[in-house]
């Protein structure tokens, strides 16, 4: 049976895989392989936390490729394209498939790797499969991208319709014995996993791979997702999915969850809307990363470019890294991340709000601490995430909207049970003493005399000084446009 290479990339599922469904389709018996050559994400290889959670991800699907006949070819190489041709030359494949990512990087490299093969007479086709559209199909009425969140997704999600995937294969051809791989369902042959092991309590949270994933969004839909709208805001509920590294890793599509929500008959149920509308935000991240390339790097509005950003002081850096900023809500946030390699979203804007408007760090500090803890790292939604924060992105909360940390803990936390997991010597505070330990410094000190007595910066005082220099960029562009 003459075959194709079907390459994976962040796509590590069998169900609703268009590439390997389309060597199927053609009756070419899929060669599965996996090819690690992280330099050629640079300057965005996986941090540290999205290797060890790949590790885990490529050993569940080593052995699902395993129980259904099949093999995941694994190799290290330099270059991707020589390694796809090296394998086409030793198995004879007839083509190659993938399915697409839309990282600047990643778009160029590939666009090569295409034209490459084809130029060798090698069949090389790319599918969507990260997304619901891909990013050129939405477009506004002026055939422009968009850059504000809400008509873009009226228009999307007035087209998405009815949604049916296909199921994983029960069985697939074998490998041929001589095509020779690592083997990454034992050991660790591509290094990805620390040493030491910090990644412990990723793995109480989450079980990484499709059907991990599967099983994911099923407790969610079965639970959590009644109430959605309302409890997505609160870090000590499981109120939203978790289901971020799935998604980034491509073991579960969102086209699987929109269709599972409307096999349901969950699709008008507000809750379930309201999910899918987060699921909206992903899409419009993709879509300005993709049409704003140089966006992960650079103010998304340029605008922003004359403020004045304060240059980062180490140890005021580190005690926000570590979660020893003397403000509870910041330091649970940042430990629960440490800890778990996940963060929830409510507590992602208020410490990126106090990186970047209290501390005036620019965002790309917070950026890159992310990028290497979190185990949902996705470039399209990092970088959105933090310019929306820091007010520099499209579609932002404007800069001078700064939180506070201590009213929305007191809003989002009101029995202070986030606070009290993730900061426990704190747990004998109780009212505005948890929340703002500094105004009990004798409590503090008796309770927990190892946590900082006071905030690393005054957050009444911070926020003015944040305010004027946002107000002299302004003064400082309107000199320019004069
Ligand atoms: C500073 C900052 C950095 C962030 N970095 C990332 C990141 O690196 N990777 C990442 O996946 N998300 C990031 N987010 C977005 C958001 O915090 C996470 O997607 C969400 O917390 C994941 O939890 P969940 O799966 O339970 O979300 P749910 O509420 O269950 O949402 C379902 C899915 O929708 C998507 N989604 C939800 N909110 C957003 C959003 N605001 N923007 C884009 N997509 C969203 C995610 O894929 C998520 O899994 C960031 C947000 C901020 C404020």
């Amino acid at each position: 049976m003459a075959s194709a290479l079907v390459w994976f990339r962040r796509d590590l599922r069998l169900a609703d895989n268009p590439a390997l469904q389309a060597a199927l389709d053609a009756e070419l018996a899929p060669i599965p392989v996996y090819l690690h050559a992280p330099h050629e994400e640079a300057p965005w290889e996986p941090g540290a936390a999205s290797c060890a959670w790949l590790a885990k991800s490529l050993a569940v699907l080593s052995q699902d490729l395993a129980s259904r006949g099949s093999r995941l070819v694994v190799r290290r190489c330099d270059s991707s394209l020589d390694a796809l041709l090296q394998l086409q030359v030793e198995t004879g494949a007839e083509a190659v498939f993938w399915n697409r990512l839309y990282e600047p990087a990643l778009i160029a490299r590939d666009s090569e790797i295409k034209s490459a093969l084809r130029g060798q007479g090698v069949r090389a086709d790319s599918f969507g499969a990260a997304l619901l559209r891909e990013p050129w199909e939405v477009e506004t009425g002026q055939g422009e991208p968009y850059r504000v969140f809400t008509p873009f997704w009226k228009k999307l999600s007035a087209e998405l319709g009815s949604v049916s995937v296909s199921d994983a294969p029960k069985r697939l051809p074998s490998v041929p014995d001589g095509i020779e791989g690592l083997d990454v369902s034992r050991g660790d042959p591509l290094e990805l996993v620390p040493s030491p092991r910090w990644d412990k309590g990723f793995w109480e949270r989450f079980e990484p791979g499709e059907a991990g994933a599967d099983k994911q969004l099923k407790a969610f839909l079965d639970s959590a997702v009644s109430g959605y709208a309302e409890d997505r805001d609160f870090p000590a509920e499981t109120g939203t999915s978790r289901l971020s590294p799935y998604l980034h890793f491509g073991e579960i599509s969102p086209r699987q969850a929109l269709a599972t929500i409307q096999s349901a008959g969950l699709d008008a149920d507000g809750d379930a809307k309201a999910f899918v509308r987060e699921l909206g935000w992903r899409e419009f991240s993709h879509h300005l990363l993709y049409h704003f390339p140089k966006s992960a790097e650079a103010n998304f509005n340029s605008r922003m470019d004359p403020f004045e950003w304060a240059a980062p002081e180490k140890d005021k850096l580190e005690a926000w890294q570590r979660g020893r900023t003397g403000i509870p809500i910041v330091d649970a946030g940042m430990r629960e991340l440490w800890a778990t390699g996940w963060m929830h979203n409510r507590v992602r804007m208020i410490v990126a709000s106090l990186l970047t408007k209290n501390l005036r760090y620019h965002w790309r500090h917070g950026a890159d601490w992310f990028w290497d803890t979190l185990v949902d790292a996705d470039l399209a939604n990092n970088t959105q995430g933090w310019q929306w924060t820091a007010g520099t992105g499209a579609d932002a909360a404007p800069y001078f909207r700064i939180f506070n940390p201590v009213t929305q803990a007191e809003r989002f936390d009101p029995n202070g049970d986030y606070i009290r997991r993730w900061v426990p010597e704190l747990a004998g505070l109780t009212g505005k003493a948890l929340y703002a330990p500094w105004t009990a410094v004798d409590a503090l000190r008796r309770m927990a005399p190892g946590y900082p007595s006071a905030p690393i910066v005054d957050l009444k005082h911070s926020r003015e000084a944040a305010l004027a220099a946002y107000q002299q960029s302004r003064v400082a562009l309107a000199e320019k446009d004069t």
